[in-house]
């Protein structure tokens, strides 16, 4: 199959796993339980079997509303069930600018067509992102139930007294949403606690795959790696199984043959941007001998386990890459880069997308100053293959780096 011929992510997850990893029953797993993800919440929250919200695909009301009993299905997921229709509808409906970034517009699109059915609850976020901020507004015209969170910002250098009046503001917020969720401020601690030693746990097995995968950086290809990442933030809503399949991967990789004559030929890269939809830039990342081994989200900051479940949430937010301000990022992409070896970075955003752009461009200049090539591209969020001019400048790009 040629990456041209495919017409949607779901075809790629397929391809994925049949003829690029048909070895390993584990990247099998990983790329089911991500394609199922969506489709299984919502069948399972139909048939009364699990009480569901949409939620962002990263966050701190995924361990919240695990904690609550509540089950997070993430909204950037709806994306692979997009298509121009979803797109459309945001357009001519809800009067969404063409130019607004495809993301909002397709999951404003799905939650359209869900209307009066499905899971109703959505856990926004007002980040700084004003078309999610509209998008609210109007799923709650469409009689959603909207709770959107007030993210705190980190700002470069925030620490002491200020840092501990952002943990505080946090730690309020993650009550307020408590009670959305349940109806009561009371967060049951003990679940939390168990919540975040799931996490402190996967998060310890995610590292060991990021490191075997450093020696064998063949084995598990582009996708599935992304997908590993995004798994450990949502569990793709069944937390069993995913823990089980990141053991099965440590299993297999542990073990697997490593070709010396492959591994002379990595391209070591570090990927800098969201689980994109256009499946297809990891095909020709890979196909060109490029390995995304480094990653913006590499989860380096455990949860202190010290501290009560909630502080310990907060400041888990506040101490990560995600707390504010890019410079946040940029420490840990600095990082990666250092320990993969990286050869060059990936910046990946979605167009339209005026914040992302920013960083990205300060991140470019920044490495690019320090001698690390980097490409910048911009994809969209809908079905479909991705453009040929993408595929083009991402082959150019690793080839350029071999
Ligand atoms: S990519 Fe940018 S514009 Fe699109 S949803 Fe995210 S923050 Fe908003």
């Amino acid at each position: 199959m040629d990456i041209e011929d495919i017409q949607s992510p779901r075809d790629y997850l397929i391809y994925s796993k049949t003829q690029v990893h048909p070895y390993s029953p584990a990247i099998g797993k990983l790329l089911d339980l991500s394609a199922a993800y969506v489709q299984d919440a919502e069948q399972a929250y139909a048939q009364g079997q699990i009480n569901a919200v949409w939620s962002r695909a990263t966050g701190w009301e995924i361990p919240l509303a695990y904690a609550s009993g509540i089950i997070p299905v993430a909204y950037s997921e709806m994306g692979r069930l997009s298509d121009m229709e979803s797109v459309t509808i945001a357009e001519d409906y809800y009067q969404f600018p063409q130019e607004t970034c495809s993301m909002v517009k397709c999951t404003v699109g799905q939650w359209h067509k869900r209307r009066g059915a499905g899971i109703k609850r959505i856990i926004g976020a007002s980040v700084a992102c004003e078309p999610y901020n509209l998008a609210w507004e109007l799923m709650k015209k469409e009689g959603y139930d909207v709770h959107a969170i007030d993210v705190v910002y980190r700002a470069p250098g925030v620490k002491g007294e200020r840092l501990e009046q952002l943990v505080q503001f946090l730690i309020e917020q993650i009550y307020e949403t408590a009670e959305w969720l349940t109806g009561s401020r009371e967060i049951n601690e003990e679940k939390l606690r168990t919540e975040i030693q799931r996490k402190n746990r996967l998060i310890v097995k995610v590292r060991k795959i990021l490191e075997l995968r450093i020696k064998n950086p063949y084995y598990m290809r582009s996708l599935p790696s992304i997908y590993l990442l995004t798994g450990l933030n949502t569990y793709f809503g069944k937390p069993a199984a995913y823990e089980a399949v990141l053991d099965e991967l440590i299993a297999e990789l542990e073990t697997a043959p490593v070709s010396k004559s492959e591994l002379a030929k990595v391209i070591p890269l570090v990927w800098v941007g969201s689980a994109g939809q256009e499946f297809g830039i990891y095909e020709a990342i890979d196909q060109a001998g490029g390995a995304l081994l480094g990653f913006r989200g590499y989860p380096f900051n455990n949860y202190d386990e010290t501290l009560p479940p909630v502080e310990a949430l907060a400041r888990h937010v506040l101490g990560n890459q995600e707390a504010g301000a890019s410079i946040y990022v940029q420490k840990v992409i600095e990082q990666e880069l250092k320990k993969v070896k990286a050869r060059g970075l990936v910046l990946y955003g979605y167009l339209g997308c005026s914040y992302g752009s920013v960083a990205r461009e300060m991140w470019r200049d920044y490495f690019h100053k320090k001698g690390f090539p980097s490409i910048n591209l911009e994809g969209t969020f809908q079905v479909g293959p991705p453009t040929g001019q993408i595929l083009t400048r991402i082959r150019a790009f690793v080839e350029m780096l071999a």
